[in-house]
């Protein structure tokens, strides 16, 4: 692929500098003419100083997005060693009872714009940006080597595609396509995941060493799972032997699939109950009492412009949530917006707290699990914050 150039304004190189994978439009003086959506491009100084590769879509705020900070030849050899860098990180941390993770993490393995995850002998990519687009043959050729899946399935049917001037997609690119629900292995309970049409790629794989944890906590509790998805913190919290777990959600399929993983796992006793409705109405109506809630909301906030309004939703479930804690209580509560830095989020359970009038403290705070690693030139990529607060 043939490559073009691009001069920074001045004094506009220091992010770069210090490795930071992206260039918003505002840094860029000028760009060799003949560019188009997902060109690579060399990125020079305003002094003319070699500063790294990437590649650009004029569209985008975030203009370019960096592959490699030195000299060298951007194409297939580069990204198989990133891709097989990204699986030998995964084999130190993956233990022998899960077979679904997070394979290959955007930015935090600098791929930007790549998303892979692995369920079962099945891969799911997303290519989110029209620079990684350009290299799908490529990579699918890579990931067929490097992992020999029995399938290669994608789901690029996200707001983010249009947003890069991509069209939406789901289908199959390689080996046989996925039945309707693989299923999956996460620290040795069972989950079934619907590829084609669950949330995001089908399953919440941050939130693995999170749920394991809560499991930990839920001996004897009164579970509460608000935003329950397909059930995974709450099957967690059954095999824990939780006295009751109740399962909040909005969505009908998410709910049936989250029945099927209670059977799977042997859970089929009538204290474990599934319940179609709006968290916030839920919370608002419900006067029962629970000794572990979990609040891990779908994402408030998309854009710096939703900041406040978002911080209004957050305050308001957690403000409910306190309420429904019991004294002593545990409320684990999460926020995946990246626009929520974590100590406006704390600041957010600060006034939850006051206003529900109960005493709470933070008994630990967690991230998202290992496969989906933070680059610490990209802040921007440490998007999941939870809080294990007791409610006094
Ligand atoms: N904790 C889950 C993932 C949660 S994803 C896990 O570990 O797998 C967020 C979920 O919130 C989705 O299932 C979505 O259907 C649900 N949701 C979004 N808005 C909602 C609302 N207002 N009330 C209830 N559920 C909602």
């Amino acid at each position: 692929m043939k490559t073009i150039r691009c001069f920074l304004k001045k004094d506009k190189e220091r992010p770069l500098e210090g490795h930071h994978p992206w260039i918003f439009s505002g840094a860029i003086d000028r760009i060799d003419d003949d560019h188009e959506a997902g060109s690579l491009v060399k990125v020079f100084s305003s002094e003319n100083k070699f500063l790294g590769i990437g590649y650009l879509n004029p569209r985008s705020q975030i203009a370019i997005r960096m592959l490699t900070f030195q000299d060298e030849p951007v194409g297939p050899s580069l990204f198989k060693k990133k891709i097989e860098d990204a699986i030998a990180l995964r084999r130190e941390f993956i233990n022998k009872e899960t077979n679904a993770c997070r394979l290959i993490h955007s930015e935090g393995d600098f791929l930007p714009g790549l998303i892979v995850d692995r369920y079962a002998d099945y891969l799911v990519v997303q290519f989110l940006t029209a620079g990684i687009e350009k290299w799908k043959d490529d990579l699918v050729s890579i990931l067929q080597e490097s992992v020999n899946p029995r399938g290669i399935f994608e789901r690029d049917d996200s707001e983010w595609r249009a947003w890069e001037g991509l069209e939406k997609r789901a289908g199959s690119l390689a080996g046989e396509e996925p039945p309707d629900f693989v299923e999956i292995q996460e620290n040795g309970l069972r989950f079934i995941v619907d590829i084609h049409r669950g949330q995001k790629t089908g399953f919440f794989l941050d939130q693995r060493e999170n749920r394991k944890l809560i499991g930990r906590l839920s001996k004897g509790k009164r579970v509460l799972n608000c935003f329950s998805y397909t059930g995974g913190f709450s099957v967690y919290a059954a095999r824990a032997g939780a006295l009751e777990t109740v399962s909040v959600d909005s969505s009908e399929e998410a709910l049936n699939t989250a029945r099927h993983n209670f059977e799977k796992n042997g859970f089929k006793e009538a204290s474990h109950s599934l319940i179609r409705e709006d968290v916030f109405q839920y919370l608002r109506s419900s006067r029962q009492e629970f000794d572990l809630i979990v609040l891990d909301p779908p994402a408030f906030c998309k854009n710096k412009q939703q900041i406040q309004q978002a911080a209004r939703g957050y305050k308001d479930i957690n403000l409910w949530a306190l309420k429904r804690a019991a004294a002593g209580g545990l409320l684990y509560t999460c926020s995946c917006s990246s626009y929520i830095a974590p100590d406006l989020f704390q600041k957010i359970i600060f006034g939850a707290a006051k206003d529900a009038r109960r005493d709470v403290r933070i008994v630990a705070k967690t991230s998202h699990a290992p496969d989906h690693p933070i680059n610490v030139y990209h802040p921007e990529g440490e998007y999941l914050k939870g809080l294990l607060c007791q409610v006094v």
